[in-house]
């Protein structure tokens, strides 16, 4: 027990060591168990220093080591490993042109090659400006969703996949693992962090994943009062921008009525960096891990503040076949180009519309997702039997996914290295011959 004197007059904190007798206009604190914050550091500080801890109070307003959202994001892109293709074609041009420009001594084919370097940055400044846009873009949303609670922004991606068993043993090197896959849905607002963890034997890594975790969120994560989400997410095909993803937007706004508008925004390819990057960022690759318990252990005690990410144990019946639900719904193939789309948007005023543009700033252009005899919200046809009533899709696999047969013998010599559990663990699998 810590024995802390307040000097009535002063108020002034003093420590004394055990046994030195109390001393008159002194109230004796004693303090068993933190009681406040302040408390605490008071105490902390008291320990260390023998003083009481400086007052901060109106020396940080202007904050002058604050990064701005540029610089962060400039630092954040290093995370990715992939740089963009477009810059390095540009800076590759650039020095060959450059190359050029010092050996030349003809006035005239100076002036030509001068020309196309003019040219060529002039080409990437404006590449630049266009992932610029979209970091813009993102840091509007949030703002704007702060003001009110029927919005909401979320960044959606795919992390980077880890492996089981996850040891320090040489043999790993040489051995095929097992594939954890996590979908990192980050709330743009509140900094709230959903991870969707499965490994490889549960489900794959494509749009019906992305579309059943999506639906899961909406659903079960998003409050009650939200009726527009906008949604920024990598221009992967195989995952977020592909004819089941409108499909199932579509259905979120028109079918499930859950919400009356929905946006999603696609990054320029290479300045794609997503809030999950740096969620990545803090979970410890390295980390012993042998089962999928053990990663999802590490995944949710990799941040504290603002909040703890949120892991979601991905089991087989959450993964739904979208693709195979929402196909006799809508137009046989996509109406438009999926490839240069930087944004979608469906609304509630449209139901048989899907809004698109190739930029940020320009006009939207619309297609029809549905035929001109059918609509999408029947509340008399069979699949909804009453209004407001929606069902869901057939489970996506019904049984555990099998790996390769190497893959398979890989997993079981490592197991030699792990405890019961992962034996065990890794024992239930199946392999295709
Ligand atoms: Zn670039």
């Amino acid at each position: 027990m810590t024995k802390i004197y307040i000097c009535v007059v002063s108020s002034q904190f003093m420590r004394y060591n055990e046994g030195v007798q109390e001393k008159p206009k002194m109230r004796q604190i004693y303090i068993q168990q933190p009681m406040h914050t302040g408390l605490e550091t008071l105490k902390k500080s008291l320990q260390e220093t023998g003083n009481a801890p400086l007052d901060m109070r109106g020396k940080h307003n202007n904050r002058p080591r604050k990064l701005t959202e540029d610089v962060k994001n400039k630092a954040m892109e290093h995370i990715r490993s992939h740089t963009c293709g477009n810059c390095d074609e540009f800076k590759a041009k650039l020095k060959g042109l450059e190359v050029d420009l010092k050996s030349v001594s003809n006035s005239e084919e100076k002036v030509v090659i001068e020309k196309k370097i003019k040219d060529l940055e002039t080409e990437n400044k404006v590449h630049k400006i266009k992932a610029e846009t979209f970091y813009r873009k993102k840091r509007e949303s949030r703002i704007h969703c702060q003001s009110s609670l029927k919005r909401e922004a979320i960044a959606m991606d795919y992390q980077k996949n880890l492996s089981m068993p996850n040891i320090t043993t040489n043999d790993t090197y040489y051995k095929r693992q097992l594939t954890f896959n996590t979908l990192n849905i980050h709330v743009l607002d509140s900094s709230d962090s959903f991870f969707y963890c499965y490994d490889e034997t549960i489900a794959k890594k494509g749009a019906e994943e992305v579309c059943s975790f999506l639906h899961h969120y909406i659903f079960t994560k998003l409050n009650a009062n939200v009726r527009e989400l906008v949604i920024f997410c990598d221009s992967c095909g195989g995952q977020n921008k592909n004819y089941c993803m409108f499909r199932f937007i579509n259905y979120v706004v028109h079918t499930a009525e859950r919400l009356d508008v929905i946006k999603m925004v696609y990054p320029i390819r290479g300045h794609s960096y997503l809030e999950c990057d740096k969620n990545m960022a803090l979970i410890n690759q390295k980390a012993p891990c042998e089962t999928t318990d053990d990663w999802r252990k590490v995944v949710s005690e990799s941040r504290l503040k603002p909040t703890p990410f949120r892991v979601i144990d991905v089991d087989r019946p959450l993964v739904r076949s979208w693709t195979k639900f929402l196909a006799p719904k809508y137009k046989k193939t996509c109406p438009f180009l999926s490839r240069p789309i930087r944004e979608i948007r469906v609304e509630i005023t449209h139901p048989r519309l899907i809004f698109y543009r190739d930029s940020y700033i320009g006009h939207w252009t619309s297609s029809a997702m549905l035929d001109a005899k059918r609509r999408v919200n029947t509340s008399s046809g069979e699949d909804f039997p009453n209004s407001g009533e929606f069902t869901l899709p057939d489970q996506a696999y019904k049984d555990i996914l099998p790996i390769s047969k190497a893959k398979f013998l890989d997993i079981q010599s490592l197991s030699k290295y792990c405890g019961l559990t992962a034996k065990q663990f890794f024992s239930n699998f199946k392999y295709n011959n």
